[in-house]
């Protein structure tokens, strides 16, 4: 084993899209870095997260972080979970890395705040990372975890990106599967391109014949309001009102394209239960009151076949990492730093929950175009330059990778038999895991779907 360049070594918990530019970033500038990754493959969210239809998307993105995990300098270790497999404290104390990156991502949902709800789960109840996980890898025959029907009639409780994702799942699955008992195959892709009507023209028929009730998008606020696009910082009450208006626009479109209900103005507040099983949601009316929602005394029932909750993702929470809430503790949170962990940082959507939209908040106009390419909204529905709303991740990240090397530039570097020691306990838990080194192999040898 040889020292690196710079001689410092950094550990970066998650090889996705944050993990692997930091990792590249890094190595590219002389560092040791090991990227332990939790699954098999280290494609996060862009595998597991965006709906399977983003083809083109994917495949870039899948080349362009094995690309950067194939660096020579970075040590990729999979099947390997910090909190299970890994001690935060042993790691960030003892291994002998002079820095640890957490580009774990936000992988649990926030809980439906409605008392008992998560009683529920797997009975009527389902939260959308698992859903839209399971979706991703319905035709995956090697795919082991929990499968989940997807039933016509459903109710979806979100408002931002992810929530429309779902309910659009929830809208072109039904429909393929009312179109199969008709001895119709439809292709998934082509019907989240061409939209639900155009794609039901071209068989002769109407959604209306189908015989669904369609899933329903519950939304706390007004479609004005929607997270879709974020609000630039100190906008004047012109461009305010224009974002509010994109948003509408951004909303209906998705509407005709793909024909969910969509109920504004409503919270979940309480459980309807038949039969051991969830069966719907009452719901609180609310008015808005200077950009706040307020609850009003209207109540209202909705029955539906699965509720879907879909109001967020946070950061798994890990033993020894310090949380506030239902976040991790940072005190600062542009390099996500830990109090009493002065050699931790933190890159991508675990600090930001949301990452992209978030950074390029600045440039609203163009963040309206890029999400509506995201969305299938753009005419003739192409997704093109939908791996722009990655960039705001990736520069992140590099400009996280500069700052660690500045931090570390004053510690003194490892030396060869300190090198040699850390990679031994790598190499040690790579065999464990029956990983031999070779990336290309190892993703080639289980592709994902
Ligand atoms: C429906 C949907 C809509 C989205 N819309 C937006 C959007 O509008 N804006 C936006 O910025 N982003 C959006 N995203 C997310 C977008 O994909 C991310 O910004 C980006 O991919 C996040 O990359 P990341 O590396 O930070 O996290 P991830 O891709 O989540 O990667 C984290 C990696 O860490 C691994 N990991 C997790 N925990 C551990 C552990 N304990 N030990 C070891 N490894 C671990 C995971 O397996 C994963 O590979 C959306 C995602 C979805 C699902």
């Amino acid at each position: 084993m040889t020292t690196r360049a710079s001689g410092h070594a950094v550990a970066v918990i998650g090889g996705a899209t944050a993990g692997a530019e930091v990792a590249g970033s890094l190595a590219d500038r002389g560092a040791t870095v090991v990227v332990f990754e939790q699954n098999r493959r280290p494609f996060g969210k862009i595998e597991d997260g965006l709906p399977r239809w983003h083809v083109a998307l994917r495949r870039k993105e899948y080349e362009v972080i094995e690309a950067k995990l194939s660096r020579p300098g970075v040590h990729f270790v999979p099947h390997t979970r910090l909190g299970r497999d890994l001690d935060f404290h042993d790691l960030t104390s003892n291994w002998g890395f002079h820095a640890v990156v957490l580009a774990n991502g936000a992988w649990r949902d926030r809980p439906l705040p409605v008392e008992g709800a998560d009683d529920f789960v797997g009975r009527g109840l389902v939260y959308q990372n698992p859903f839209v996980i399971a979706f991703n890898h319905a035709e995956d025959p090697a795919w082991e975890g929990p499968r989940h029907e997807i039933p016509d009639g459903a109710l979806v409780v979100g408002g931002g990106l992810a929530s429309i994702d779902v309910v659009k799942i929830l809208m072109l699955e039904t429909t393929r599967a009312a179109l199969r008992a008709r001895g119709i195959e439809q292709d998934l892709i082509e019907l989240e391109v061409k939209g639900i009507p155009k794609a039901l023209e071209a068989h002769g028929l109407r959604f209306e014949e189908l015989g669904l009730r369609g899933a329903t998008l519950f939304y706390r606020r007004t479609s004005a309001d929607m997270p879709l696009m974020e609000m630039p910082e100190g906008a004047p009450p012109a461009r305010q009102e224009k974002v509010r208006q994109g948003r509408v626009r951004m909303l209906e479109k998705a509407r005709s394209k793909y024909l969910f209900d969509f109920e504004p103005l409503a919270s979940p507040e309480g459980l309807l239960v038949e039969d051991g099983r969830l069966a719907g949601l009452r719901f609180r009316r609310n008015r808005m009151e200077e950009g706040r929602p307020v609850p009003t005394d209207e109540r209202f029932d909705r029955r539906g076949s699965l509720v879907i909750s879909s109001i967020g993702s946070i950061p798994e929470p890990i033993p020894g990492i310090p949380r506030k809430g239902e976040l991790y503790a940072f005190t600062d949170w542009d390099v996500g730093r830990l109090e009493g962990y002065p050699t931790v940082f933190s890159a991508g959507n675990v600090v930001t929950g949301k990452g992209n939209i978030v950074a390029s908040r600045k440039h609203a106009a163009r963040v309206q175009a890029v999400v509506e390419h995201f969305l299938g909204l753009a005419p003739g529905g192409s997704h093109e330059g939908e791996e722009a709303m990655l960039d705001p991740v990736r520069k992140e990240a590099r400009r996280l990778a500069e700052r660690v090397l500045r931090d570390l530039a004053p510690s003194p570097p490892l030396s060869t038999g300190e090198t040699e020691a850390l990679l031994r306990r790598v190499g040690e838990r790579q065999r464990a895991v029956g990983y031999d080194g070779d990336l290309a192999a190892w993703i080639a040898a289980a592709p994902p779907v």
